[in-house]
């Protein structure tokens, strides 16, 4: 393996500590759904980020007590010894690739809800939980600060016993108990943890002392800190006082992992925040305070801009968690002069999606992201190619270009046909849309994969029939036609009463707008039974583009699906600042000429609102004509992937494209015999 010469700064290794990292490579802690409850699969997957490269892979957050539950999230666990053996697993799994395993300790205060322990819920004041469950957390008294310390001193040595290299305190994201102490806005106590800011450090001081007394001559201990809550002069600034607690605590821990909260503002989508290295002005002082290695992130998929952040002192280490989940191999890729083959993340946010519903991790860029345990997938490695020779894939959205992909990389002669003159299908018209180029990657990476490659044959403007199909010869073929909003109004909230299209009323769908299509002037209502971006999105643009939009749907927030990759409140907020009257709680009833007429989802009382014309975003039709017309054939294989078997995100398309390249030629009675493994909960006496 030879260095890459422009990049070789990156893989230089770097103490932290008692131990050394052996690159720049630093996968910080990140959800994943896993935990301790899927144990194995959350092994696997760490292992493979140490494979790809990273010479640090940290866990996720890590409940060092009952009175810091996070169910029914499944986070890690180590309230005590008996979850040692998972930890194991994933130190393990991490040392067998030659990296370093850091843990992410946590006390989460009021963030957490304890539901399954029950416990009380403990925080610096008196104050509500950080959800809507109504429950308060009560103001820690000096016994409860004493038990505290000693909770997270005992984790540490549990977590040393586990196999950890590097032990976390954790002062970040608005999660945290140590953070919350440090915020006046949380923290009104009048003992010496609270009021001067000195005070409010006190707890984070003793937590790092404590933890470096107890681990500190085999473990190295970082410090996660947020610098910054980005609320200006209502939170915490890196300027100010962000800046005082770096320098107050400057040289105890090991390392600094420094961000910017809350986890929104961290983990921002590329809609809201297109640069990558965005949190580089909140964090570039630190380096200046501390003689300790720095560690920032900021959705970093570019060597160049990683080698110029260690130019410039702003960080040693290249922290990452959501480009490390899209390409687990981008380390090794850079090392081995195969820059063109990451798979850069696009800021989607689907990753937090599945943390935020419980679901374990998935990623649209990363299709195998989740599956290395139970389904055994790679990143970077698929089977060869069995008995069969062709295969003939329909359709280049998301699920044909991947389906594609694959099947070249296992050696197939693959044919990818395309109905319009561009590759990308439905990536490529979203990509368009405000914010959204970064999706783009999607089609971008697989295009430029199989352009690399001898065995695969791209034709474009080249809409197939049944007939055609059958005269091109080929027996394997994979229909990835994908699917086209519908234009009657029939969507989840209107399935029992339909609404009435006035078959003269100016009616568009979202495929409309994303063709160039301009509405007529005037006002425009924006009718959303969807709830995920492309309502918002497409109600962005047409107030961009001039319009009066008025935006109705029946769900309580506009796009309200988007609270699940932390976009809500910035999508709405931007409707509101663009001028978008916001009509919430009222479902579809009819579609005229000149106006729509809904009804409010509580009392039925209706409502009409005047406009020259209408963009339904309700349902997809899946497009089905192809794969009916080659039912009855006799080719040897025939599926139907993608939106046009079940419309879904972009993640699931690609992921469908995989599935199917993966599954081609396995036997049906295997797939569904070992649909995929499972982590099941053994009764084991005496635990
Ligand atoms: P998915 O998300 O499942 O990949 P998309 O809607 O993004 O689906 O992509 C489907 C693609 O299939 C579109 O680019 C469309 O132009 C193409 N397509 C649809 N019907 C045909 C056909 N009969 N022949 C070739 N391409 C087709
Ligand atoms: Fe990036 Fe989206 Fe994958 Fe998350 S799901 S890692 S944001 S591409």
């Amino acid at each position: 393996m030879t260095k890459a010469a422009p990049y070789s700064v990156l893989f230089e290794p770097v103490r932290i500590g008692p131990v050394t990292a052996r690159n720049r490579f630093f996968q910080v802690p990140h959800c994943n759904g896993m935990g301790h409850v899927r144990p194995q699969a959350e092994a696997a997957m760490r292992g493979m980020k140490a494979e790809g490269g990273w010479a640090v892979v940290c866990n996720q957050e890590t409940e060092i007590h009952p009175t810091s539950d996070l169910s029914p999230f499944a986070e890690n666990r180590l309230w005590d010894a008996r979850d040692i053996p998972a930890l194991k697993l994933m130190t393990d799994a991490v040392h067998d690739k030659g990296s370093l395993a850091a843990i992410e300790l946590v006390h989460n205060g009021n963030h957490a809800q304890n539901l399954l322990s029950r416990a009380p819920v403990l925080a610096p004041s008196d104050m509500s939980l950080d959800s809507s469950y109504p429950k308060q957390a009560r103001a820690m008294d000096k016994a409860d600060i004493r038990d505290f310390r000693r909770w997270h001193r005992d984790a540490a040595i549990r977590a040393r016993d586990a196999g950890f290299d590097i032990v976390y305190v954790y002062a970040g994201h608005n999660m945290t108990l140590a953070q919350h102490f440090l915020l006046p806005h949380m923290n009104d106590r009048i003992d010496e943890y609270g009021g001067s800011l000195e005070n409010r450090v006190r707890l984070t001081r003793e937590l790092l002392e404590d933890t470096r007394e107890a681990v500190g001559d085999t473990c190295a201990v970082a410090f996660r800190f947020a610098v910054d809550e980005m609320l200006g002069g209502d939170g915490m600034q890196a300027a100010e006082e962000g800046r005082a607690v770096v320098e107050m605590l400057a040289e105890l821990p090991d390392l600094w992992d420094v961000n910017v909260a809350s986890w929104a503002n961290d983990s921002i989508t590329s809609r809201f925040q297109p640069q990558d290295g965005y949190q580089n002005d909140y964090i570039s002082f630190v380096k200046s305070m501390t003689s300790k290695p720095v560690v920032g992130v900021g959705r970093l998929t570019s060597p160049d801009m990683m080698v110029s952040m260690v130019r410039k002192g702003i960080v040693d280490f290249i922290g990452a968690a959501r480009p490390s989940i899209a390409d687990p191999f981008l380390p090794q890729k850079i090392q081995e002069g195969r820059v063109d083959e990451i798979r850069e993340c696009i800021g989607c946010n689907i990753c937090v999606m599945a943390d935020s519903v419980g679901a374990p991790i998935r990623c649209t860029q990363n299709p195998t992201m989740g599956e290395e345990w139970r389904r055994g997938w790679h990143p970077e490695i698929i089977a060869p190619k069995g008995r069969e020779n062709d295969a003939l894939v329909i359709g280049a959205g998301p699920a044909g270009l991947e389906c594609a992909m694959q099947l070249a990389r296992r050696g197939y002669q693959v044919t990818l046909a395309e109905a319009s003159d561009e590759l990308g299908g439905r990536v490529l018209s979203e990509s368009r849309l405000p914010g959204l180029s970064a999706w783009g990657r999607v089609a971008d990476h697989r295009a430029h994969d199989l352009r690399q490659r001898a065995n695969a044959q791209i034709f474009t403007q080249s809409r197939l029939g049944a007939d055609e199909v059958l005269e091109l010869g080929i027996a394997n073929v994979f229909v990835a036609t994908g699917s086209h909003w519908r234009k009657d109004g029939i969507g989840r909230s209107t399935l029992r009463t339909p609404p009435n299209v006035d078959a003269k009323a100016a009616v568009f769908t979202p495929d409309d707008i994303m063709a160039g299509v301009r509405p007529p002037d005037g006002q425009v209502v924006i009718y959303d039974d969807d709830h995920a971006y492309i309502a918002g999105v497409i109600a962005e643009k047409l107030a961009q583009d001039g319009y009066k939009v008025t935006f109705i749907t029946p769900e309580s927030l506009v796009s309200s699906f988007t609270t699940l990759t932390l976009e809500q409140h910035r999508i709405q907020a931007r409707l509101l600042e663009l001028g978008v009257a916001i009509i919430c709680n009222h479902t579809l009833a009819a579609v005229t000429p000149d106006h729509v007429r809904v009804a409010c989802g509580f009392t039925e009382r209706p409502q009409e609102i005047s406009c020259s014309s209408v963009v339904l975003v309700t349902e997809r039709r899946r497009e089905t004509t192809l794969y009916d017309a080659l039912i009855d054939t006799e080719l040897t294989t025939l599926e139907l992937i993608g939106d046009a078997a079940g419309p879904a995100l972009i993640a699931d398309a690609v992921f469908a494209g995989h599935m199917a390249a993966r599954n081609f030629e396995r036997p049906k009675a295997d797939i569904e015999s070992d649909w995929f493994r499972r982590e099941i909960t053994a009764l084991v006496a005496g635990v």
